[in-house]
């Protein structure tokens, strides 16, 4: 039975990342308070427990990564999350970005196609600690229809495309946040369903995902 413990350690290291992340430009008091306050190293296998606070991408299993603690930042923050907001989150991975959105007030519908993460999810740390979450097994292109429309949706797996279903489920006034591709990188966008329907998109800088894949595994 793995024992978790959050130390002075590792709280200082967290000190240091929430540094770390301004001095990149991560400007909301609400996202770095989120990331302050969650234990990342309890998302990751024990051997990574020391280097749990440096700004990288680590193995999550399945050929998956947790995403670098400064992209879950700069997501959230374009996200512009609100309490009680519905959120889709597609990829679900080691639950760390969930967790950053359900600190924030979300309530969050998470999907996952890898069968093998997916399972680990029951044993979420956090399960008693944030109600407001929903799990599913499933292709994130699919989207959750019966569940929509969702204020917000974000895309943490590199998309081919702005996936259609998905833009059908947003409400207007909604915003989705996603990396799209362009080769080894992808650019992050932030799409607002505008009240006519139509769609304002705007571009920001280029980050590297693993990619969004069809079906389920
Ligand atoms: N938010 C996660 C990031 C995990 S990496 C974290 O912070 O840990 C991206 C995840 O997206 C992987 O777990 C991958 O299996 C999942 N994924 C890729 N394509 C998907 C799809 N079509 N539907 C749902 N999940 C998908």
């Amino acid at each position: 039975m793995r024992i978790y413990e959050d130390t002075y350690q590792h709280k200082g290291l967290r000190k240091q990342l929430i540094e770390t992340l301004k001095g990149k430009g991560i400007t909301s008091q609400e996202v770095l308070n989120a990331i302050n306050s969650i234990p990342r190293h309890y998302f990751l296998d024990s051997a990574f427990d020391k280097i749990a606070y440096e700004d990288r991408a680590f193995p999550i299993g399945e050929g998956q990564t947790i995403s670098q603690p400064y992209t879950v930042a700069f997501q959230t923050q374009l996200l512009e999350v609100k309490r009680n907001e519905k959120v889709l989150e597609i990829g679900s991975g080691s639950l760390y970005q969930t967790t950053v959105l359900l600190e924030l007030g979300a309530k969050v519908y998470t999907i996952e196609r890898q069968k093998n993460l997916f399972e680990k999810h029951k044993h979420y740390y956090f399960k008693n600690k944030y109600l407001n979450i929903k799990f599913f097994y499933g292709d994130g292109f699919e989207g959750l229809p019966t569940y929509g429309p969702f204020d917000k949706i974000l895309i943490t797996a590199a998309a081919p495309f702005i996936p259609p279903k998905l833009i059908d489920q947003l409400r207007i006034g909604g915003m989705m946040v996603l990396p799209v591709d362009e080769g080894e990188q992808q650019r992050m966008l932030r799409i607002t369903k505008l009240s006519d329907g139509s769609l304002q998109e705007e571009s920001f800088h280029n980050f590297s995902f693993v990619p969004m894949l069809t079906g389920k595994n």
